[in-house]
């Protein structure tokens, strides 16, 4: 009897945690910010991307992305400590945000990369743009406890060929950001 009872027991646990994990599942799905720079998440870059896509395509304007990803950014997590790292993250965010166009869109694609969409902007100006923030990085290292953190980026940056698939569109600035890299980081590179 006791058995059953406690049978029993366990199995409107189970439907309870079922159903707790459903609503954890589609709370994650509302989501689109990162927390810790507050910039979207790569579900939200997901959403905007679809938007503008579509919006560049029917003004026939273009529309540049950028893959941004920060330099030797182990090594500051290892010299400074994680938490170092961290306000590193925010303190680029911002500068991203204090620095771009009201309407581009920053996103936090991974760990220390990022992407940036630019509506209405050319390749060339898209060049530009992420040049403007890596001079004023360099002329703002990061406020930590009582130092100062130096630290650079690379990029890639291309221009859509609309309409074009979300996938498609980020692989050229993957592709650019990745000889950035290779011929010495802290550059931008232009890939068409
Ligand atoms: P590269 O110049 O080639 O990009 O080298 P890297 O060191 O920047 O690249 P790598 O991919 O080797 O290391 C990325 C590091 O970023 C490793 C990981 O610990 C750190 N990282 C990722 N996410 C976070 C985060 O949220 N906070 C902190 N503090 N560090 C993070
Ligand atoms: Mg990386
Ligand atoms: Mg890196």
């Amino acid at each position: 009897e006791e058995l059953t009872e406690l049978r029993g027991q366990v199995s409107i646990y189970e439907d309870k945690i079922q159903k707790l994990e459903s609503e954890l599942e589609s709370t994650a799905e509302l989501i689109k910010e990162d927390p810790l720079t507050h910039v979207l998440n790569r579900r939200g870059l997901h959403d905007v991307f679809h938007v503008e896509m579509t919006r560049c395509e029917r003004r026939n304007v273009p529309l540049s992305v950028a893959m941004i990803d920060i330099d030797d950014f182990k090594r500051l997590n290892d010299t400074y400590g994680h938490q170092a790292g961290d306000a590193a993250l925010a303190h680029i965010a911002k500068l991203m945000r204090d620095m771009l166009r009201a309407t581009d869109w920053i996103a936090r694609y991974g760990g220390e990369e990022f992407v940036i969409l630019m509506p209405e902007t050319d390749m060339q100006q898209g060049i530009i743009g992420i040049s403007r923030v890596k001079t004023a990085l360099a002329g703002l290292p990061v406020p930590y406890k009582d130092q100062l953190i130096s630290m650079t980026f690379s990029a890639g940056v291309t221009q859509g060929v609309l309409p074009e698939k979300e996938t498609d569109m980020l692989e050229r600035p993957d592709r650019a950001l990745y000889r950035a890299k290779a011929e010495g980081k802290d550059r931008v590179i232009g890939e068409p």
